[in-house]
Order: structure tokens, then sequence, then C-alpha cells
């Protein structure tokens, strides 16, 4: 058996940084870490049909969600229709180019260009290297950023919050925009990291003999965090993919707590200044994130109160406490209880992005009511606020580096991953 062979066999968690033996996965079940239980790899049936078919699917039912009207709103004789592409056409006339650029990327272009990049991966279509390299590096970075799904939530939110000042209807692109959210999330299930980098470039040789159930920093090697590779601790650019990186994210914390404190400083205006301005028969009035929660509560539509609330207020709040918490953890305080740590950190970063909720309802809420005479909401400062608060608590969430709140941990004999079907 060749060195390389070999280094199919081993794997260090991405998460706690422990050196695992792969067993055999059968078709249809995955290996999970023994310490953390993160995924280690997966073993799809059908790994490239699975997926190209929900990518195509997915791209398919994109197009059509732009071609036809999305969503209708009548009130008293006046109606307004709109389609996808009219929600930031609306932000640039009312000069936030800024958060259309947000709206297109995250809800339409990160998607697409995600789908598009796995059907080129998965079906292994011919490109040059670097390019191929490249594709699949951004792939993965890019997962997160894409919020089709947390705009459909929006656009639902949007219509409890109108339904007291008329009727709202969907139009012709509105299922096939949920079949693409159902669609893109699926596909990106079915790929899995490990198997498409051994697609792309085969697995370097191991530095060392490695030894199971013991960190890869004690044994001087460190995992490739964008193709899993492992590599010598002090190799700073992963030869299969060309990232580079260290043992242990450096200066970590620094960057996090950084990100968090500019994060928190702005927190404060997006909660204060006013995210949306409703104007009613001649009348403005602006409202916060709170006195729009207060607004719904009053008016009786509770669950969608408590659901801006805890996706708007509770979440950024929490997420806030939960990082500075994991990075005085990590600094060697409290009661380092590593499983609840992770536990916490996993909810940080699945958790984040669904706070952008409140934005996407009031792109919708602005495109949608231009009613003339009668009403018309248009976005506020509060709302461009409040989404940069957002992007910056994730990047804060990323640049935690989940490995420093396992390293104090003493080892166990803990050295069989365990594997289970899907
Ligand atoms: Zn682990
Ligand atoms: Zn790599």
């Amino acid at each position: 058996m060749c060195s390389s062979d070999h280094a199919h066999h081993w794997m260090l968690c991405p998460q706690c940084d422990l050196m695992t033996q792969l067993p055999t996965i059968t078709p249809g079940s995955k290996a999970n870490c023994p310490r953390c239980h993160t995924t280690l790899v997966a073993n799809w049936v059908e790994p490239r049909k699975r997926p190209t078919g929900y990518a195509l699917a997915a791209l398919f039912m994109l197009l059509l969600a732009n071609l036809f009207p999305f969503i209708n709103m009548h009130v008293s004789g006046l109606s307004s229709e709109i389609t996808l592409m009219a929600i930031p056409q609306v932000m640039v006339s009312e000069d936030y180019a800024s958060l259309a650029t947000l709206f297109l990327l995250f809800v339409q272009g990160v998607p697409a260009f995600c789908m598009v990049a796995i059907l080129l991966l998965v079906n292994q279509v011919r490109l040059p290297d670097p390019l191929r390299r490249g594709i699949a590096r951004v792939l993965f970075q890019l997962k997160s950023w894409g919020m089709a799904e947390i705009f459909m939530a929006g656009v639902l939110v949007s219509f409890v919050k109108l339904m007291a000042y008329g009727d709202i209807g969907v139009g012709t692109s509105f299922i096939p925009w949920c079949l693409f959210c159902i669609m893109q999330l699926r596909a990106f299930q079915c790929v899995d990291r490990r198997w498409v980098w051994n697609t792309v470039a085969p697995l370097p040789n191991l530095p060392a003999k490695p030894i199971a159930g013991i960190s890869g920093l004690k044994q001087e090697m460190r995992s490739c965090r964008c193709c899993t590779a492992i590599l010598p601790a002090g190799q700073y650019y992963c030869p299969r993919c060309g990232t580079g990186g260290h043992a242990r994210r450096k200066h970590s914390l620094q960057w996090t707590l950084a990100l968090l404190i500019t994060s928190l400083v702005l927190y404060i205006p997006a909660n204060i200044l006013p995210i949306m301005i409703t104007e009613a028969l001649g009348t403005k009035l602006s409202s916060n994130i709170m006195a729009g929660v207060i607004l719904l509560w009053s008016d009786g539509s509770y669950p969608v109160a408590l659901v801006i609330f805890i996706a708007s207020i509770m979440v950024p709040s929490l997420k806030m406490i939960a990082i500075a918490w994991l990075c005085w953890d990590a600094r060697g305080y409290g009661r380092r209880d590593s499983e609840k740590m992770h536990v916490i950190y996993e909810v940080v970063e699945f958790v984040g992005r669904w706070s952008m909720i409140d934005v996407f309802v009031i792109a919708v809420l602005s495109a949608l009511v231009r009613m003339g005479q009668l009403m018309n909401i248009y976005p506020a400062i509060g709302a461009l606020l409040f989404a940069v608060v957002v992007i910056l608590t994730m990047f804060a969430a990323m640049t935690f580096d989940p490995r420093l709140t396992w390293d104090r941990v003493r080892e166990n004999s803990l050295k069989e991953p365990s594997v289970d079907g899907k």
C-alpha cells in the first residue's frame, strides 16, 4: 500500500482536531467523530447523479422564479404586483444600493453560483486545474452565505404582516421559488467535501505515522481547513488546494473579539434607529425593530411577533454573548466543559444567518407596498446597520477556531469513529 493510499484512511476532525482512522464506509452511511460527533465523511449513494439532478432542477426553478410575478397585494381597489427582481430595483431607487447588493448576492447570486459549481465539480467537467481548485475552494466557503430559504421565511412573515391591510396573493413564480429553496439545500446536502476534493486532486502523503485518539497538534500535524488533507503542522500552504493555514488559526480570538466588539457597537444604533418608514394617508411613521414586534403583538399576530422577536432581538444578543463566552472559555477560564462549548459553537454557527429574516421582510414590504396615496413602505438606515451586524457576527463565528475549545481535554481511549446509516 503506497503512502497516498494510506492517507485515505486517516482524518483529523475539523472541529476538535482528533486523529481518527476511518473505517470502510458503505454507500449510504457516514462516519462521525468519536469525540465531538461532527460528520467526518459521508459516502453518498450515487454521488454524481443525485447532486446533478438537484442542482439542475434548482437552476431551472430559479429561472422560472425570475420570469413571472412573485407576489401581489390588493387594498381597496388598488393593487400591486412584484417580480423577484423588483425587490433590488426598489432598493436602488430608494438609495439603498447596499441592501440591493446584499439581496442579489445572498438570495440569488451565491445559491446560483454554488449550483453551477456543484454541477462542474461533481461531473468532473474539463477545466484548467487552478480554476477547478478555485471553484472547489469557494464552494464550501460560500455555503453559509446562501440565504434563499431565509428569504422564503421572510416572505412568509411579510404575508402575515400585510394580512391586516389587504389581500395578499402569490404569483406564478412563487411555487418555483419554494422548489428552488428545497432543491438547492438538497444539492448541497448530497455533496461530501472530502469526496469532491478526492476527485479534484489526490491526497498528499502523510507526514508521519498517525496515532488515533490524539489531537493533530500533539503529533505535529494539522488538518487543511479547506480540503481536509493532513499536513505537517509547520507547513503553511496545502499542496492539494493551495489554502494557507496554521495548526491553529493565527490570532483567532483577537479577530473574533474585534469583530464582536464592532458588531456590538453597531448593534446599539441598529436597534434604536428606524428600520422602516410606513407612510399611510400622508402621515409618516418610522419604526425600529422593537416597535415592530410590539405592533405585531398588539395586533394579535403572536406567532409572527415571536418569530421576529426571536430572530431579530434574541438570536443576535444571545449569539454575541455565546461568542464572547466561547472566547473566554478558549482562553482557559471557566469550567472547560468542551462538549457543552461545542454544542454552543454549533448552535451559533447554525442560527446566525437566520437573523437576516427581518432585513428580507423589509425588502419585501418596501417593494410590495407601493399604493400611491394610500400606503407606502420605505427601508430606513436601521435595516442596513442590522444587516451589517448580522454579517459581522457571522464573520466573528467563522474566525473562531473551534479546536481551541478542545485543546485542554485529556485524550481518552476513543479511537473508533461511529458509523451510522442515513
Ligand atoms: Zn471531532
Ligand atoms: Zn488543502
